[in-house]
């Protein structure tokens, strides 16, 4: 696992496994998720599949220009893959105000024909990519609770509590080595399904979003913080050090803290509250706890 971006800013993370290659989310342009895997001595042309945990922009920033770029296929689930298609391709309501002036510019264009011809001829994108921003070179979909494959990784697609159309974490499970590795953030709160997901996980990237106290104090508006505290916003690090506590099995290699914010927490604090739920469990052989941050990509971690 090299988590490439984990943050309210972008989120970008790849998983390996023998000669396959997935990358979970795209929530940095293109250039700079390039740029990360290129840091990290990933190379993009080895990515078999991304796969999409939501569609709010910190997952999907880059996705449609980086699958266009690398030609690889996009796994969704189908609401997830039609929210994003939605977002991308608003429909608008238009005033009758509105509609006169796009009526008046279109004439306009009509009567300069030539001129229209030369523009298309100097724009290179391809005309059905300019007319579908939301073109991908391949779309297939899971189903949260229904397990599938990409090459030699195993899928386990599993609900999570969301603002969200259709959100999931994932347990990826390397199937020649018998390695298990998850990634639950963006979750409003742990409930029962995600336990049971997380159980017996090698790697766990988990979310640790906000310190209370920082975001009830802090500089967000009311139905902000209302937003992220709710059962579908984002796990406190309180919430996350509970599950630690009372339903972490202990037996992970690593933790890593993800999708902490920044106007909202520090990362001592982050790591402070995890490790003391871990407690005593901490060791040379087993769980290390690592925080993932925004402007740069984690250590590879490899077993
Ligand atoms: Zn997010
Ligand atoms: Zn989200």
């Amino acid at each position: 696992m090299t988590v490439l971006a984990s943050g309210s800013k972008g989120n970008a993370t790849v998983i390996a496994a023998g000669g396959t290659r997935i990358l979970v989310d795209a929530g940095l342009s293109c250039r700079e998720l390039l740029k990360r895997m290129a840091a990290v001595g990933e190379e993009p042309e080895q990515l078999n599949a991304i796969l999409i945990t939501h569609e709010h922009l910190d997952h999907v920033a880059g996705l449609a220009v980086l699958a266009r770029r690398l030609k690889v296929p996009v796994f969704f689930t189908e609401q997830t893959h039609r929210a994003w298609v939605r977002m991308l391709t608003p429909r608008t309501t238009m005033s009758y105000a509105k509609w006169l002036e796009k009526l008046q510019a279109e004439r306009e264009a009509a009567a300069e024909p030539i001129s229209v011809m030369a523009t298309e001829e100097m724009d290179e994108t391809p005309a059905k990519e300019k007319a579908d921003p939301a073109a991908l070179p391949a779309v297939e979909y899971f189903r949260a609770g229904q397990s599938f494959s990409i090459g030699e990784i195993d899928i386990n697609p599993f609900t999570i509590p969301h603002d969200a159309a259709d959100p999931c974490g994932f347990v990826f499970h390397a199937r020649s080595e018998s390695i298990r590795m998850a990634i639950a953030t963006d979750l409003g709160y742990v409930p029962p399904n995600v336990k049971q997901a997380l159980k017996g996980v090698d790697v766990l990237l988990l979310e640790s979003n906000h310190d209370l106290e920082m975001l009830k104090d802090g500089p967000y508006p009311w139905s902000v913080k209302q937003r992220v505290l709710s059962r579908v916003g984002h796990l406190s690090n309180d919430a996350a050090a509970e599950f630690l506590m009372r339903d972490y099995d202990g037996g992970a290699h690593t933790i890593v803290l993800g999708h902490l914010s920044e106007q909202n927490n520090l990362p001592e604090l982050a790591r402070l509250a995890a490790e003391q739920a871990i407690g005593g469990r901490m060791s040379l052989l087993g769980n290390r706890v690592l925080l993932a941050g925004q402007d740069a990509p984690l250590e590879p971690i490899c077993l």
